[in-house]
């Protein structure tokens, strides 16, 4: 089969690869007919996330339909329409018994060398290094599906691929993290970062009760989308001193939660933004946390921070006296995507939300190259590549 693979920082590739097979009794083979660039991914593009080898095949946002099941799983049909969380959950274990399916116990074969680093081993995940799992990801023309009884979700007719392909990662996320602001009636929520993250926390904020939603970013394509499609209020942080406008309007007081939907690879301006490119660049800070000293700055006293982005090591300068001296409560994690997959695709269903909304490219699998490179530099207007095999 043709699949998406990863050689090196920068260079990804379309090879031929043998097909994926059955391995345990409860796996799934997928045919796959949507799969989509996340800003997960760019990580991995750009070579922050350590244990990747050449050949790896990326990719976790995907869904298709079923050519092949294990004789353990018995919910779903050869031919069903499915999407696949990007987390990889047994279903059984203490955590995921908790609803806490990123955390599964089960599924990361190699959770040694994520204890070693963390202490404790989250769930695998497709697509993304050794360090997570060492699985085969979705951008390619079939994926293995481990625990398939638990991690498939049928889709029912009428709803196209563009509709619930993100119910595999980014709507769940913007939501969870939404959720992880502990919005009240009335409140003001700022999200840094319009790229499709943002765009989900964005209308998940205003779901769940947000007054208004503040966004920042420098993009004015993302900066216009999340005003014109999600009613946010927008900020560019390369025009304006962001803490000042936070402050000027909301009263002196500050955004209720904070949201970070950028990550480990934020840009921005002035010293600090200089110190963590140099310093992440010769590898003596793992991330560039540009975008949380900001938020922990500028989020009110007492107030909610909720981390979607992605952090992956060891940050500098983190303004811990702020966090601590403000009472913050911070949220954070890999989304729980079982938790939310259902209840999101009845929105999707009684048609309060078309996620497609956020889709500016549809590419052939060919063409991943191209796509990871208009993704990474904004070019053409680019915020959300759907891949089709
Ligand atoms: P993206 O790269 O398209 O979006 C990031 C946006 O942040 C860009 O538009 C960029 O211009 C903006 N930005 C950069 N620096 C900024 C700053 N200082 N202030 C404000 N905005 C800034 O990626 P995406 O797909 O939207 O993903 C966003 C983040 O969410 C990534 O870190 C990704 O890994 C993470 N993510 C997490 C989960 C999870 O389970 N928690 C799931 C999916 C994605
Ligand atoms: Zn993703």
């Amino acid at each position: 089969m043709k699949a998406v693979c990863w050689h090196g920082a920068n260079d990804v590739r379309v090879d031929t690869v043998p097909d994926p097979k059955i391995l345990n009794p409860r796996d799934a083979i997928i045919k796959i007919t949507s799969t989509a660039i996340c800003g997960s991914d760019l990580h991995l593009y750009d070579g922050y996330i350590p244990t990747m080898q050449a050949g790896d095949i990326l990719g976790h946002e995907f869904m298709g339909e079923v050519v092949e099941l294990g004789s353990a799983v018995k919910n779903v049909k050869v031919g069903d329409r499915v999407v696949v969380p990007f987390t990889i959950a047994c279903g059984s274990c203490f955590f995921c018994n908790r609803d806490l399916w990123s955390l599964c116990d089960n599924s990361n074969p190699n959770a040694w060398m994520a204890e070693q680093m963390m202490g404790h081993s989250p769930s695998g995940l497709f697509g993304y290094s050794h360090l997570f799992g060492g699985y085969a990801g979705g951008q390619a023309e079939y994926a293995r599906v481990p625990f398939a009884d638990v991690g498939l979700f049928k889709i029912p007719d009428g709803l196209t691929d563009d509709q619930v392909l993100f119910l595999t990662d980014i709507f769940p996320t913007g939501y969870m993290a939404a959720e992880n602001c502990n919005i009240q009636p009335g409140d003001t929520v700022a999200v840094w970062g319009c790229g499709p993250v943002g765009q989900f926390a964005i209308k998940s904020a205003f779901m769940l009760g947000a007054e208004r939603v503040i966004a920042i970013d420098r993009v004015p394509e993302r900066l216009q989308m999340a005003k014109e499609q999600c009613g946010a209020e927008v900020l560019n942080y390369e025009e304006i001193e962001v803490g000042d406008a936070l402050k000027e309007m909301t009263g002196g007081r500050g955004p209720d939660s904070c949201l970070d939907a950028v990550g480990m690879e934020a840009h921005g301006t002035g010293p600090m933004a200089l110190y963590d490119q140099v310093k992440q660049a010769v590898r003596l800070e793992t991330d560039r946390p540009t975008a949380l000293r900001q938020v922990m700055l500028a989020c009110s006293k007492g107030g909610h921070v909720s981390l979607a982005g992605v952090y992956g090591g060891f940050l500098d300068k983190i303004p811990m006296g702020a966090a601590f001296n403000k009472g913050l409560t911070f949220k954070m994690g890999q989304t729980h995507v079982h938790r939310y997959l259902k209840p999101l695709l009845e929105r999707v269903q009684n048609g309060e939300i078309d996620p497609s909304f956020v889709i500016t490219h549809r590419l052939p699998l060919d063409e991943a190259k191209h796509g990871y490179e208009i993704f990474k530099h904004k070019k053409d207007n680019c915020i959300k590549v759907v891949l089709k095999p």
